[in-house]
């Protein structure tokens, strides 16, 4: 059997992270924050109240200004186009088929253009199918596991439960061929059933990309990343760790190479000595902005905040406003912000404090800015470490043995290698 990192084709952006390493990535807002559904714990909706004039629909010419120079930033072999909101499928199929013509008259000969759309999928039918088919988008679906937990906080402005539209769609989908990619929050609901939402996620519905993402929701009236209480909606950091290791050792024993966890990929990436494929586990941040419909650029999508605005792309160019100095000031801040424990933490190389709207605790030692995920998150790089190690191991000699996976599939990691050196099975480098 062989096994390589980032084979699959949903290595893309399709969600609130990035998934693929790439120099710069966008996430457009076309529909601003404006969703059909009322999810409790969407920090997205409150970003409406940025723009109270706003018609929430981006205009042709902030559309051309997008496309132009998205497309002269990157020359290609391939592009990547995507679309998020709020909800961007409320502005229906055919703003994406003028979106996908007029991105097709301006991109340079021998470029592939690749689509990602976040959906929550309630809206789809066989017109958005068609056109997600033909031009091969790859589709990223929220579901937050099987229909107990997934309605627990994702319902409609009516407070109707919504999983029913949302395996429709995604059956939809599937059944038109189109690539769909899980993306799973992770929240105080679902975070005591690991097993249970990655088993109906993997076995009731087929799905073999997933994304998992931890709610971490500031408890505040503003909505933006300040204060340092989470509300009861959030994930608990030791609930987040036990949710990545459960899942992780369910994974390594049946599902690799059939399945692809995003997380998963990215703990394993350090130890092939290759980038951070999520910005959370990247030195430094800045690459991955968020466009909203008006044109104005932000920082991060985690970031669309007054203080983190660089300008706008009707006024400026987009790669003008990515290499300014307050987006390089941005980007920087997540390395120079490490705390000391972060600094001497055996998961640094792995973890690189995650996510900086996360860091708002304070170390045993009294300093603030830890990471509030921080016990999950070694927990879980911990636990995981020697596996992953094993599988570095194999992916450097091009390919997984069948001792191997007879190991991953259940032999303890700390046995010694089936190469027959002695060493223990997950540090083996021969
Ligand atoms: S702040 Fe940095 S790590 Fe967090 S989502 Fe944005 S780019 Fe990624
Ligand atoms: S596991 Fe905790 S201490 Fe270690 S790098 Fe991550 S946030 Fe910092």
């Amino acid at each position: 059997m062989r096994v390589e990192l980032g084979a699959h084709p949903k290595d893309r952006p399709s969600s609130t992270f990035r998934t693929s390493p790439r120099p710069l990535s966008v996430l457009a807002k076309p529909s601003g924050a404006i969703c059909n559904l009322d999810c409790d714990y969407c920090f997205f909706l409150s970003k409406e109240q940025l723009y109270p004039d706003g018609r929430f629909r981006m205009a042709e010419e902030v559309l051309e200004a997008y496309l132009t120079q998205l497309l002269e930033l990157h020359p290609g072999p391939e592009v990547t186009i995507s679309w998020q909101g709020g909800e961007p499928t409320l502005l229906g199929v055919d703003f994406y088929r003028r979106a996908i013509a007029l991105a097709k008259t301006l991109v340079r000969p021998g470029v592939r253009l690749q689509h990602t759309i976040q959906t929550n999928a309630t809206l789809l039918d066989d017109r958005w199918a068609a056109l997600f088919a033909e031009e091969q988008f790859l589709v990223g679906i929220s579901i937050d596991g099987p229909r107990d937990l997934h309605d627990r906080y994702r319902h409609d402005k009516a407070g109707r439960p919504t999983y029913d539209k949302v395996r429709a769609g995604l059956e939809l989908l599937i059944a038109h061929g189109v690539d769909v990619n899980a993306l799973v929050t992770v929240n105080a609901a679902n975070e005591a059933h690991p097993l249970e939402v990655y088993r109906h996620l993997r076995d009731d519905l087929g799905l073999e990309y997933l994304q998992l993402i931890p709610i971490v929701e500031r408890a505040n009236a503003t909505g933006f990343q300040e204060g340092t209480e989470v509300t009861e909606r959030s994930v608990s950091p030791s609930g987040w760790g036990r949710f990545l290791t459960t899942i992780f050792d369910e994974w390594r024993r049946h599902d690799v190479g059939s399945v692809f966890v995003s997380m998963f990929d990215a703990a394993l990436a350090p130890k092939l000595g290759l980038p951070a494929t999520m910005c959370i586990f990247a030195e430094t941040c800045g690459d991955a902005l968020a466009l909203e419909h008006n044109g104005d650029l932000y920082s991060c999508d985690h970031f669309v905040e007054p203080g983190y605005l660089l300008g706008n792309i009707t006024e400026q160019h987009l790669g003008e406003l990515a290499a300014s100095p307050a987006q390089q000031r941005f980007g920087a801040a997540k390395a120079e912000g490490l705390v000391a424990q972060c600094r001497r933490c055996p998961a640094l190389a792995s973890c690189r404090g995650e996510c900086p709207k996360n860091r708002f605790t304070t170390t045993a030692d009294g300093e603030f800015g830890l990471n509030y995920l921080c016990e999950g998150y070694l927990n879980f790089f911990t636990h995981a470490e020697p596996v992953l190690e094993l599988m570095a191991t194999q992916l450097r000699r091009g390919g997984f043995a069948d001792e191997v996976m007879d190991l991953l599939n259940g032999a303890d990691p700390a046995a010694p290698c089936p190469c027959g050196s002695g060493n223990p099975a997950g540090r083996c480098h021969r």
